[in-house]
């Protein structure tokens, strides 16, 4: 089983990556912000709730979002493995992955660092906000999104490097070049 975590901060192209490496390695695919974004367009409750914390910039609880998760991870039958992108983001949500994979017999088998400047994010987010129209993508909400991804996202980098998972990719170039960076850490593993 192939678990890999796709980790980045907000237009680190987590995203876009991920849609590669499934088509490559025949991986399910969980996007958290994909997940919310269906909710919120079916008006479930649970969308309406999300939509409260991602206007603002903020996190979903991590409670919440690790039932989520667990629901989502159960659906997967036969499965080659996941691709886990949007979580976790917490240390709290990186530890109930670890035991959540634990209790079926897996773990993760490598955390991939996009690592983007900031410049650069900015620029990308501002540019998919015109594209898309996604709400979260204005100046204002973007610079909490910043915020909130190092307060609380980047400490995961050294409690995976404590795991021994980590891998670091440059994530400025095209997106083959990175793809193929991405393809060779996963075959090294
Ligand atoms: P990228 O552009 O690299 O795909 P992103 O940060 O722009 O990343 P999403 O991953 O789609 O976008 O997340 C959008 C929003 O959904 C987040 O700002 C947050 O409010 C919420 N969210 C997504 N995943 C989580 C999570 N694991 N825990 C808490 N909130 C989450
Ligand atoms: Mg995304």
């Amino acid at each position: 089983m192939l678990n890999i975590v796709i980790f980045g901060a907000p237009g680190s192209g987590k995203g876009t990556q991920s849609l590669r490496i499934v088509e490559k390695y025949g991986l399910n695919h969980i996007s958290t912000g994909d997940v919310l974004r269906a909710e919120i367009k079916n008006g479930t409750e649970l969308g309406q709730t999300a939509k409260g914390y991602i206007d603002q910039g903020q996190l979903i609880p991590d409670e919440l979002m690790i039932d989520i998760l667990a629901s989502v991870l159960d659906g997967f039958q036969d499965s080659k493995g996941v691709i886990f992108d949007g979580f976790p983001r917490t240390i709290a949500q990186a530890e109930a992955l670890k035991k959540m994979l634990a209790e079926r017999g897996q773990e993760v088998s490598v955390m991939i660092d996009l690592d983007v400047p900031e410049e650069e994010l900015m620029g990308r987010l501002i540019r998919r906000g015109i594209d898309s129209g996604r709400a979260d993508d204005n100046e204002e909400t973007i610079r909490k999104r910043l915020e909130v991804y190092h307060s609380q996202t980047a400490p995961l980098i050294d409690w995976f490097k404590g795991e021994n998972k980590y891998h670091h990719i440059a994530g400025m170039g095209s997106m083959e070049e990175i793809s193929a960076k991405i393809a060779q850490a996963i075959d090294s593993l």
